[in-house]
């Protein structure tokens, strides 16, 4: 794909009131584009469960570095990496599949995949044990016409 049109870049502790100021992060960021509130509030959802993944499960036990990128390409194409340097997921597949959850006794649902795929168009997952895990999210946004 061509190069983003525009682009940024932020890097959080893994504390779990730094989940709010992700999601408020991408919409600040994503303004320029103005998204549907709609489009907006899916794409929040999404960065919040994939932060939340990070900071529940990448660093259980510590405080670790969280990576946030945003990236919008022509066409309104908007591109989310977060990435965590923690414990990383033995098996992706399982990992994805809805109410599969290795928190159980923390009520963990096991739908945070399941919700980043259906409220985004594309996801894809890498993670190496003991090395950490990335989750890139992307999902085209109407592209509107000012009068
Ligand atoms: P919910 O999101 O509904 O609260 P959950 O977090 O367990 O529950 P998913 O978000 O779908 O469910 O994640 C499934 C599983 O994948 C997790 O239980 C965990 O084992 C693993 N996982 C997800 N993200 C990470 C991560 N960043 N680092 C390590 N393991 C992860
Ligand atoms: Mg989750």
């Amino acid at each position: 794909m061509k190069r983003p049109i525009n682009e940024m870049k932020v890097v959080f502790p893994s504390l779990s009131e730094n989940e709010r100021f992700a999601r408020i992060a991408v919409s600040g960021f994503l303004s320029f584009i103005d998204p549907k509130v709609d489009e907006l509030a899916d794409i929040k959802t999404a960065v919040s469960e994939a932060v939340t993944n990070c900071i529940v499960h990448g660093y259980p036990d510590e405080v670790g570095q969280i990576e946030l990128t945003v990236k919008v390409f022509e066409d309104n194409i908007v591109r989310i990496k977060v990435s965590d340097k923690g414990c990383g997921i033995e098996d992706i597949d399982k990992a994805m599949q809805p109410l599969f959850t290795t928190k159980p006794e923390e009520d963990r649902a096991g739908l945070g995949f399941a919700v980043m795929e259906s409220f985004m168009d594309k996801i894809k997952v890498k993670s190496k044990l003991g090395k950490g895990t990335a989750v890139t999210l992307e999902k085209a946004v109407a592209v509107r016409t000012r009068a």
